[in-house]
């Protein structure tokens, strides 16, 4: 079976349909989603509707959380903050209702996979996979082969060898494909698909052929600057509409 797997999302729907075409040209039979659907960009309702309809299976991210009140606007920046309470006014109480059914944690033991947003360590805080300490942590705590996080934006790799050996791999996209085998556990850092901060402003998202057991690492185009009109249009701040050109 051919699994894709998408990061961050945030509320950027040329972006998600380019990554869905994608996954969908590949053959893609099952979507898997670490939240923040919502966030930043001007398409909150499109991107979990389109989402649902998939019925790809997601995780709640901490800008998903914060729309639904279980996260406080106090730990954002005024930038995330002002589009956090613009998306508010934006989505249904039917979007809402979705939202707060999502688990900070899937387990998915058909696959041997995990999906969380941020980490595994007390996934309801969203800390930060960033460093090998971190990512320890979160490692130490994962019961299946794969774990998939977002939340940083950048896509990276950690593995886990006989419960020993750790190692890291900045950027996977430069290995090509990645053998997911033997007695390793593996993290996995899947990027943004709708704002990438790895300096490449093209979406993000990974493909995990079950049979072959490999991960691979894909980039998309998409039309970006419609975004930036939508996003300007709607009054939200521009520097998050200048941001996407970048991937920063
Ligand atoms: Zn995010």
């Amino acid at each position: 079976m051919l699994v894709a797997i998408l990061g961050d999302v945030h509320a950027n729907q040329e972006a998600l349909d380019q990554v869905l075409a994608a996954a969908s040209d590949h053959g893609v039979s099952r979507i898997l989603q670490m939240g923040d659907i919502v966030g930043y960009g001007p398409d909150p309702g499109y991107c979990i509707d389109r989402l649902r309809d998939l019925d790809a299976t997601i995780c709640l991210g901490n800008h998903d959380a914060a729309v639904i009140d279980k996260l406080e606007l106090e730990h954002f920046n005024p930038f995330a903050r002002q589009a956090l309470v613009w998306t508010k006014q934006q989505l249904s109480q039917d979007h809402k209702d979705y939202l707060a059914s999502l688990p900070y944690v899937q387990r998915l033991e058909d696959l041997d996979v995990t999906l969380v947003h941020g980490s595994l360590f007390q996934p309801e805080n969203f800390d930060y996979v960033r460093s090998l300490s971190s990512a320890r942590l979160c490692i130490e705590l994962q019961r299946t082969r794969l774990c998939f996080v977002g939340h940083t934006h950048q896509p990276c790799l950690f593995i886990l060898k006989n419960n020993r050996s750790f190692e890291y791999i900045p950027s996977f996209e430069q290995e090509g494909e990645f053998e997911v085998g033997g007695r390793q556990q593996v993290l996995v850092n899947v990027g943004s698909v709708g704002q990438p901060r790895d300096e490449d402003p093209r979406a993000a998202f990974v493909l995990y052929d079950t049979d072959a057991g490999r991960l691979s690492l894909h980039r998309v185009s998409y039309n970006l600057e419609a975004v930036q009109v939508r996003i300007r249009r709607a009054g939200l701040p521009s520097v998050l509409a200048d941001r996407l050109s970048f991937g920063l």
